[in-house]
Formats: structure tokens, sequence, C-alpha cells
């Protein structure tokens, strides 16, 4: 795989981006650590994906799984995770055809607004297998709620990233 991807220091700035992107919007949603409701995902870069799970134009997209616990064979067990896919060739793409981004907002936007995904699937707010202009509807909403998300932060790097997007 030929395909450009984040070095050990974007990956830092990737780190740092995604607590707070989870502590903002799972505070927004009202979802402490130990909640129930707290969906289960893991965030991956491109050299953890699969070859389905990459995108030739998105940021990110997630993957919707069904998990089960080890040594259960309970229907009742089984639980969905969620694989929210980072796609760094794109990311990486865009930052050099746009120099008002940068690394670390960017990182931050495209967190917060997966994870905002993440958590309207597991709650059922919206499907995951949805028709495309309903797709297209929610991802405004996504959008909107991202902003909102992140505003309290009054992140001066913010508003090119979501100019970027609008
Ligand atoms: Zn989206």
């Amino acid at each position: 795989m030929g395909q450009r991807h984040f070095h050990s220091q974007d990956k830092e700035l990737l780190e740092e981006a995604a607590v707070i992107a989870e502590e903002m919007t799972f505070d927004f949603f009202k979802l402490s650590p130990a909640h129930w409701r707290r969906p289960r995902y893991d965030i991956l870069t491109l050299e953890g994906l699969s070859r389905e799970e990459i995108s030739p134009h998105a940021h990110a997209l997630v993957a919707k799984y069904k998990g089960c616990p080890p040594n259960s064979s309970l229907q009742s067990a089984w639980f969905d995770f969620y694989r929210v896919c980072l796609q760094d060739h794109n990311i990486l793409k865009t930052l050099e055809a746009t120099p008002a981004l940068s690394l670390f907002p960017l990182l931050l936007y495209i967190v917060t607004h997966e994870l905002v995904h993440v958590i309207r699937f597991s709650q059922f707010l919206a499907l995951f297998e949805a028709a495309e202009t309903e797709k297209a509807r929610e991802e405004t909403r996504v959008h909107q709620l991202t902003q909102k998300i992140l505003a309290p932060l009054n992140l001066l790097d913010l508003p090119p990233v979501i100019r970027y997007y609008s």
C-alpha cells in the first residue's frame, strides 16, 4: 500500500485531539465514562484499516460490527461496536491543498464529528443503514452538532476548519 499515512508526530497530535474530542462529545451527550449507553468504539489510522474500510475521498468513516464476549454463546450478549476509520491519505492531501488548515484542529473536528455519528447510531437517533437522502440530512445535523460541541473551546484554529466543511 503506497498511500501516505500519519507518522509518529501526527499520531501524537491525534491522541491529543481524540482526548479532547471524547471529553467534549461525551459531556455534551451527558455520557459519563461508566454510562451504560456509552458506545464501544476504536479510533484507527490508515495502517490499522482493512481494505473495505479505506475510502478514496472521505476524511474518515465509521464501520459497524457485531461483537461477542469471549466464552459466551448467548445471543443477548452480542453488542455493537464501531471503528472510526481515519483516512490519513485524504486528510494529508487536504492539508496540502488548503494552507489555512492545520492538522490538530482538523483532527479535532473530524474525530468529534465521527464520535457524534457513533453516539447517534448507538442511541438509534440515526440509522446506520439509511437512504441516501436521510444520510445527507444526518450529515448536516452532525456538522451542526460538531460545531456546537467544539464552540466552548474557543479555539482560534477552528473557524478555518468550519469554513472548510461548510
Ligand atoms: Zn459525517
